[in-house]
């Protein structure tokens, strides 16, 4: 990072306690300066630029994101819609050279205007109006800090780049600007293909895509002691877990349900690096590696035991079980895996095609291949269960949908940390659940648990806490009155 930048951010971070410190290995890495409590909010930042996706421009505000059911669409572009006249005002000052590129390419009759076309736009239009003093600067939100972004040209295939400078010639056509050069637009692709952060609703579905070069600057472990989070378009770092003075700050840039090897590979193929944390360390360990064969390995040919599936040192076609020794071939293994992975792809595909009752019965297949295959507690079949959860309840079967939710509890435990939203999610859905088929108990123990959990990652404030909360203090109510026992 260049001097310059990092002294004018530094003001900036240091209101939240936070220190920009550089790394030889890992580059900037954002350093706690003070204590942060559990949950507490460690840097906030708005976009620079962020756009919605394709499937929420329907449905969200451009300018704030909230969900509106009475949207007002641009009369000039008609692709963007506004939840409000003050918003739309507000973005007009943007919108204007936008709307104007925008209806220029649809003349040229190219509708194709994807995401990280329409974020570059936005990108040129902020950076320009800035530079021009028409809209305010300050170091966290200029183009300035963006630049100090990596870019990791050097290792980005050569149909990558041909791609964005492809990309980069269509942006410069659509603002009809000398300006734009080319080159400086592919470089500022690859910075949105390793910074840019999807940004998700309270439920953590991906709605649209924004850079924030300060949360950015945040490096990766797959083992986070803090979590991003968004209200509206408003990203909140919060902290995992009590963060100490002189920490690493770090969050996750990938799924964490996966083994180290997928990890890795995911990290490598989009961040390139290679990732050294504590978790991706420990599997190069026994315990380490025997995380990774529950969580993404098969299961012991006895039915009944629950030991996972290692590599037998002795013969490297065969694995042995952890825990009861019994042997399983690996070429048995592969064909059966590769069925279950078929009826998966299938499901998926007739899901998507609006074909719901096909894609339960190839999920059920999928499922009962790889309860035969999978270790219980693998990410697989945790999948398997977690799409046979959403069909039943798009098909308002809660009985179904709450016996396939539990399933997925001991899998979630194994595969998340303890303070995963997503953990917190999968109570909230099984709390959710069992009080709509009337089990209260179950309810409250589950709704517990979320919240728990969902009032570190999202913060007491969130609207999705708020009516955890009420739907817990209504099956409490239920309980007290009914006399029914509940577990503390
Ligand atoms: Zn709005
Ligand atoms: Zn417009
Ligand atoms: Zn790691
Ligand atoms: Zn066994």
């Amino acid at each position: 990072m260049e001097d310059a930048t990092a002294a004018q951010l530094a003001p900036f971070l240091a209101r939240y306690g936070l220190v920009v410190q550089l790394s030889n290995s890992k580059g900037r890495c954002l350093i706690a300066s003070r204590a942060f409590k559990q949950g507490a909010e460690v840097l906030a930042q708005e976009p620079y630029v962020a756009v919605l996706d394709g499937n929420s421009q329907h449905k969200r505000c451009d300018r704030c994101f909230s969900l509106s059911s009475n949207l007002k669409r641009c009369s000039a572009c008609k692709s963007v819609f506004y939840c409000c006249i003050l918003c739309q005002k507000k973005e007009w000052l943007l919108h204007k050279y936008e709307c104007q590129a925008t209806v220029k390419l649809f003349k040229e009759k190219q509708r194709n205007l994807t995401s990280s076309l329409r974020l570059m736009l936005r990108l040129l239009i902020k950076r320009r109006l800035q530079a021009e003093g028409f809209v305010p600067k300050t170091p966290s939100d200029c183009y300035e800090t963006c630049k100090e972004l990596p870019t990791h040209m050097a290792n980005t295939g050569e149909e990558r780049l041909v791609l964005y400078a492809q990309m980069a010639n269509l942006v410069q056509m659509m603002v009809d600007s000398n300006d734009v050069k080319i080159k400086e637009v592919t470089k500022d692709f690859c910075r949105f293909a390793c910074n840019a952060h999807t940004i998700c609703d309270e439920e953590m579905r991906p709605l649209g895509t924004g850079l924030y070069p300060v949360i950015s600057i945040i490096n990766h472990s797959c083992s986070p002691n803090a979590v991003l989070h968004f209200d509206g378009k408003h990203a909140v770092v919060r902290a995992l877990e009590n963060i100490n003075k002189g920490t690493e700050v770090t969050i996750s840039y990938v799924e964490l349900a996966a083994s180290t090897h997928v990890r890795c590979l995911a990290l490598k193929d989009q961040y390139y690096f290679d990732c050294d944390c504590v978790r991706c360390s420990a599997s190069e360990t026994q315990n380490g590696s025997r995380e990774d064969a529950f969580v993404e390995g098969y299961r012991c040919i006895n039915p009944s035991c629950e030991g996972p599936l290692m590599l037998d040192p002795g013969d490297s076609k065969k694995l042995i079980c952890d825990l009861c020794g019994l042997n399983r071939n690996e070429a048995d293994l592969t064909p059966l895996a590769l069925e279950a992975e078929k009826s998966v792809l299938e499901a998926s595909a007739m899901y998507t095609s609006g074909n719901i009752k096909g894609a339960m019965e190839a999920y059920g297949k999928a499922k009962s291949i790889q309860q035969t295959v999978c270790h219980p507690l693998s990410v697989n079949l945790m999948r398997t269960n977690d799409n046979l959860v959403k069909i039943h309840m798009d098909m308002q079967d809660w009985t179904a949908a709450l016996e396939h939710c539990r399933q997925t509890i001991p899998s979630y435990k194994r595969a998340y940390s303890s303070f995963s939203p997503l953990l917190g999610l999968q109570f909230y859905t099984l709390g959710k659940l069992a009080w709509l088929k009337g089990n209260t108990a179950e309810a409250i123990g589950a709704l517990k648990s979320a919240l728990h959990i969902l009032q570190v990652t999202h913060g007491p404030g969130s609207p999705l806490v708020q009516s955890l909360s009420s739907t817990l203090n209504e099956a409490l109510a239920e309980a007290a009155h009914l006399h029914i026992h509940v577990a503390e």
